[in-house]
């Protein structure tokens, strides 16, 4: 059957794909850690932009000219939610989807490309096939509430006929502002609060069956 809603909106890292960070999945590869720029961001020292520019470099110190390309390769390994294969075609013959996510957007276009209508997320500046040092932000870590505002009221739909879906506190502004808001396999207990339902299945077919989607 066909909802009242009208668009649903997913989170990427813990929702679309079954790992809590795409930038970590990089970290790990290339065996970097970025706790100390993550402490520097937490505390409000360096903004999302030198976030980046710093985790890119923990990447160039091990691998000088690494491109975009190599970046997707990477993670092209990183497993799809369970459901998902089964589930996003059938809502996208249904529903406009859009991705919000902080993650990298290399990722999202791999998984994305195919179903969704809008892909937000953070990208790598590239010249020349390399990583310029430099990341492209569409997605503030802590933005994700003005950043889905802005979609929905370009494509036109009000957000009372939104879902959005999210795992973590960074995905409370957006799925606060849906008119339905999920906590799907949630991080953390901010999430769960902020929720209408909680899916703590990571499995995105429940969506199909708990929503009447
Ligand atoms: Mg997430």
């Amino acid at each position: 059957m066909i909802s009242n809603y009208k668009a649903i909106i997913f989170d990427m890292d813990g929702v679309l794909v079954d790992v809590k960070s795409s930038w970590a999945k990089v970290h790990e590869s290339f065996c970097v850690d970025n706790e100390d720029s993550l402490n520097a961001y937490k505390d409000g020292i360096i903004n999302d932009e030198e976030f980046i520019r710093r985790d890119i470099a923990l990447w160039k110190t091990e691998c000088p000219q690494i491109s975009r390309e190599d970046i997707k390769n990477i993670l092209k390994k990183v497993p799809k939610m369970k459901g998902f294969s089964d589930t996003i075609p059938y809502l996208h013959d249904r529903y406009t989807l859009g991705i919000i996510s902080g993650g990298l957007k290399p990722l999202a276009e791999f998984i994305g490309v195919d179903h969704f209508d809008f892909i937000l997320a953070n990208d790598l500046e590239e010249k020349n096939g390399e990583l310029t040092g430099e990341g492209i932000v569409e997605v503030k870590l802590d933005g994700k509430g003005v950043v889905f505002e802005k979609l929905i009221s370009r494509l036109g739909i009000e957000k009372e006929r939104c879902i959005a879906l999210g795992n973590s506190h960074f995905d409370v502004p957006m799925i606060k502002k849906a008119g339905l808001g999920i906590a799907f396999n949630p991080d953390d207990q901010e999430i769960v609060d902020a929720a209408d339902l909680v899916i703590e299945e990571k499995d995105l077919s429940l969506l199909i069956d708990r929503l009447d989607l």
